[in-house]
């Protein structure tokens, strides 16, 4: 086990976190810092971003800032390519996401295109890129931010929960071709999180109420929730961890 034998460590090692201005994101971005990584922070724009820099670097660790919009797929590719031969990036947390709730016959084609873009093949993008110089050094560690819809097909979202049942395929197949290369590669599911991405439901009194009605611990999960499951999948003490996608909803799937 690596990090001096502290099994949940990632001292040393630099994290790339998409989507890291607001919610998940910017949880997991704080509390890899706090178990002793570099961060890279990846936003759309750079707007929020610097403040959160300043956070990381108050906390002792360095951090910075890059954007581009994961729906260009050739400004992601471009980015991650330059970012890859100038850092060594150790831990890739594909958590950006976007959704766009109307059911599937109101679904436009360009609303459907976009969520794939963003959800799906820009994670891919950039766990090829950074994958495979994770695998010439024989390590490294990718945590895609999949969702409760990658097993359940949601309500009114198809494009969200298609993509998110195929981050959780890409999961698995990238994880039996790199698990030999010393390569983790797994997935957080997390269930209902207070962030932006659910304003919407919890505006709306009927579905917020039947949401929380079914998940058993009670409350809707918070961003440092799901954050500790991130930075527990980029430890050493998930050495053995590979291909798994990790449920973090307060019972919600147990149900
Ligand atoms: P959030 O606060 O809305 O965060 C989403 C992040 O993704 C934002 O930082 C956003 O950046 C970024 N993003 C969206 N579109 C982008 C684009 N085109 N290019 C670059 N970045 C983009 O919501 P969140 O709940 O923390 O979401 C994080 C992840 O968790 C997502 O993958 C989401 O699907 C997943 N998730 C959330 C829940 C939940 O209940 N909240 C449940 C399951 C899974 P900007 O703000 O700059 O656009």
């Amino acid at each position: 086990m690596g990090s001096g034998g502290q099994p949940f460590s990632v001292s040393g090692q630099t994290a790339l976190v998409t989507g890291a201005r607001t919610g998940i994101g910017r949880a997991a971005a704080l509390a890899l810092a706090d178990a002793g990584a570099d961060l890279i922070l990846w936003g759309r724009t750079q707007e929020g971003l610097a403040e959160l820099a300043e956070e990381i670097r108050g906390r002792g660790r360095t951090a910075s800032t890059v954007a581009a919009d994961l729906a260009d797929t050739e400004a992601v590719r471009a980015l991650a390519t330059d970012l890859a031969a100038m850092h060594r990036i150790d831990l890739l947390v594909n958590n950006a996401g976007t959704i766009r709730r109307a059911d599937a016959v109101d679904t436009s084609w360009s609303d459907w295109r976009h969520v794939l873009n963003v959800d799906l093949d820009a994670a891919f993008v950039l766990a090829r890129t950074f994958g495979e110089r994770m695998l010439e050094r024989g390590a490294g560690r990718i945590v895609n931010v999949a969702s409760v819809l990658s097993f359940q097909g949601g309500v009114r979202v198809p494009a969200y929960a298609a993509a998110k049942h195929a981050l959780a395929g890409l999961t698995k197949a990238l994880a039996n071709e790199w698990a030999s290369g010393g390569v983790n590669v797994n997935a957080v599911a997390p269930g209902y999180v207070a962030t932006d991405n659910t304003d919407a439901l919890r505006a709306d009194p009927d579905r917020s109420r039947a949401i929380l009605d079914r998940i058993p611990a009670g409350r809707w999960a918070r961003p440092e929730d799901i954050a500790g499951a991130i930075v527990f999948l980029c430890s050493p003490a998930a050495d053995y961890v590979h291909g798994h996608v990790l449920a973090v909803d307060g019972g919600w799937l147990a149900r």
